[in-house]
C-alpha cells in the first residue's frame, strides 16, 4: 500500500469529512491549534480508552489518576521546569549542542561559534516551554502559576496518597490521561507538535534494584500495545538516547518511533527516571516520599519507569496508518481509512436504500436495536454508492443496507470496508456478527 508522502492530504480529508478542523477558523485560525470535530473525537476518544484499558484493566497493579491541570508552583521548581528552561539558549546548527549564552566564553559568543566542533551558533533565544498565568484577583509574582507542561508530575505527588489508600505494593504504577501545554518554538506538521495536547503516562515505581529488568519489560509491553491499535510494526522502530540525549532526571531512555511522512519521529518516551522525582519534592515538600517495603520494613526511595505516548500523536500515526488511495477495477480512486475496527470512530452505517416504502422505518428499528452496542450512523440521503464512500473516508468497517427484499427476507446486506464484499446477515443474527468482527478483531 502506497504511504501517504506528506500530512496534506490527510489534512483536507480531516476537514472534509470533520475529523480535525483548525481551531478558531472563522477567525482566521490560530497557529499550531487544533479542534477534533465530530469523527475526530471518537477517534481520539478510541485511542485513549484502549490505551486506559491496556495499562488500568490489563494490569491489577496499574491504577489511575486524573490530577488537575494547575498544580502548585513549587511543583515546577523541583521537577526542574522552572530553573531549566528560563536560561537564555544557543543551539550549535552543526552538532546540535545546547548552550546557556551565559556560560559561554566571550569569544564563542563574538564569532557565534561553538566551542567543540567550530560550527555555527543560532541567535539566543528565551526557552521557557511553559505558559504562565495568574491565579486569582492581585496580580502579583505570588500568583503566577504554570499550565502544566506534562503530566508526570501530578503523579508524582501524588505517590504517597495512592500508596496509602490503593493497597498496591511496589511495583505499581499509576497511569494518567491529560492536557499538556508547552509553549513551542517550532510548533508544526499538523498535530504532531501543538502547544496543547495531550498525554497518556504511566509512572510504574519499583525497587531500584529491579529498575532495568523492568525498563526492559514496559520497552516491549509498550511496543505490542501498538499492534493492537493496528499499526504495522514494520513502521515502528525504537530510537535509544545517547549520554548527549539523554534529560537531566533519565538513566536510559528509548523512543518509540513511527515512520511518519515526516521521517522517523517520537510517539512515546521511555525512561528510567531512577529516584529523581520523589527525591526532589521530598527536598522541596519537606514531605517523605519513601516507600516502606511491608516484608523487610525497610524504607528506601523508588525508581520510576516512565512510560509517556503523546495522545494526538498516537491518532496522527494512526491516520496515516490507515489511509489509502486505492485504485479500483474500473480506474475510479476510492480514499479510504483502513482503521482498526476498534479505533474506527463509527462502527456501522445504517443506510435504507430509499426512504419509502417501510424501509425507512424498519432501519430505523435496527438503527435503534444496535445503537446500545455500537457507534452507529445512520444515513438515508443520496445513491448509495455515494454513502459507501463517505463511510469509506470516515473509515466505518461495515454498512448495514435495508433494501425491499429485507422486507421479505429478514435480512440486510452488509458491505465490508476493505474487501468491498456484500454478504446477506439476518437482522437476528447481525449485532452477534458485528460484535464478533468489531469487539474481538
Ligand atoms: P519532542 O522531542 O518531540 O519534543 P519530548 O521528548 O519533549 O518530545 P516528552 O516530554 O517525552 O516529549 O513527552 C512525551 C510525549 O508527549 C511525546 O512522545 C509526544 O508524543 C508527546 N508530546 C510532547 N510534546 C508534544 C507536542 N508539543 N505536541 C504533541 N505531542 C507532544
Amino acid at each position: 500500500m502506497a504511504r501517504l508522502e506528506s500530512f496534506d492530504k490527510l489534512v483536507s480529508l480531516s476537514k472534509r469529512r470533520g475529523f480535525i478542523f483548525q481551531s478558531s477558523e472563522i477567525y482566521g485560525g490560530i497557529n499550531a491549534c487544533y479542534d477534533y470535530g465530530p469523527l475526530g473525537v471518537e477517534l481520539k476518544r478510541n485511542v485513549k480508552q484502549m490505551w486506559w484499558n491496556a495499562m488500568t484493566r490489563q494490569h491489577d497493579n496499574i491504577v489511575g489518576l486524573d490530577a488537575a491541570i494547575l498544580m502548585h508552583p513549587k511543583v515546577w521548581e523541583a521537577s526542574g521546569h522552572v530553573g531549566g528552561f528560563t536560561d537564555p539558549l544557543v543551539d550549535c546548527k552543526k552538532c546540535k549542542t545546547r548552550f546557556r549564552e551565559d556560560t559561554l566564553p566571550e569569544a564563542n559568543m563574538k564569532s557565534k561559534e561553538c566551542p567543540e566542533c567550530g560550527g555555527e551558533l543560532t541567535e539566543s533565544r528565551q526557552f521557557n516551554l511553559m505558559f504562565k498565568t495568574q491565579m486569582g484577583a492581585v496580580e502579583d509574582t505570588a500568583s503566577t502559576i504554570y499550565l502544566r507542561p506534562e503530566t508526570a508530575q501530578g503523579i508524582f505527588v501524588n505517590f504517597p496518597n495512592v500508596v496509602d489508600t490503593s493497597r498496591q505494593q511496589i511495583p505499581f504504577g499509576i497511569a494518567q490521561i491529560g492536557k499538556a501545554f508547552r509553549n513551542e518554538i517550532t510548533p508544526g506538521n499538523f498535530i504532531f507538535r501543538t502547544r496543547e495536547f495531550e498525554q497518556m503516562e504511566m509512572q510504574f515505581f519499583v525497587n531500584p534494584e529491579e529498575a532495568d529488568e523492568w525498563f526492559e519489560t514496559w520497552k516491549e509491553r509498550r511496543m505490542a500495545f501498538y499492534d493492537t491499535i493496528g499499526i504495522d510494526r514494520e513502521n515502528l522502530r525504537f530510537h535509544e538516547h545517547g549520554p548527549d540525549e539523554l534529560a537531566h532526571y533519565a538513566r536510559a531512555a528509548f523512543d518509540v518511533e513511527y515512520k511518519f511522512p515526516i521521517g522517523w519521529s517520537e510517539l512515546e518516551g521511555i525512561h528510567n527516571r531512577a529516584d529523581f522525582d520523589l527525591k526532589q519534592h521530598e527536598e522541596f515538600s519537606g514531605k517523605n516520599m519513601g516507600y516502606r517495603d511491608p516484608q523487610t520494613n525497610k524504607v528506601y526511595t523508588p525508581f520510576i519507569i516512565e512510560t509517556s505516548a503523546g495522545c494526538d500523536r498516537t491518532t496522527l500515526a494512526a491516520m496515516c496508518e490507515a489511509y489509502e488511495e486505492e485504485t479500483l477495477e474500473d480506474g475510479s480512486v476510492r480514499t479510504v481509512m483502513h482503521f482498526h475496527p476498534r479505533l474506527a470512530p463509527i462502527k456501522v452505517a445504517i443506510l435504507p436504500l430509499v426512504k419509502k416504502g417501510g424501509l425507512k422505518e424498519l432501519a430505523t428499528e435496527i438503527k435503534d436495536q444496535l445503537k446500545s452496542h455500537f457507534n452507529v450512523f445512520y444515513d438515508e440521503k443520496g445513491a448509495i454508492g455515494r454513502r459507501y464512500r463517505r463511510m469509506d473516508e470516515a473509515g466505518t468497517p461495515y454498512c448495514v443496507t435495508i433494501d425491499f427484499d429485507t422486507l421479505d427476507d429478514k435480512a440486510v446486506t452488509v458491505r465490508d470496508r476493505d474487501s468491498m464484499d456484500q454478504i446477506r446477515v439476518p437482522i437476528a443474527e447481525l449485532q452477534a456478527w458485528l460484535a464478533e468482527r468489531i469487539l474481538i478483531s
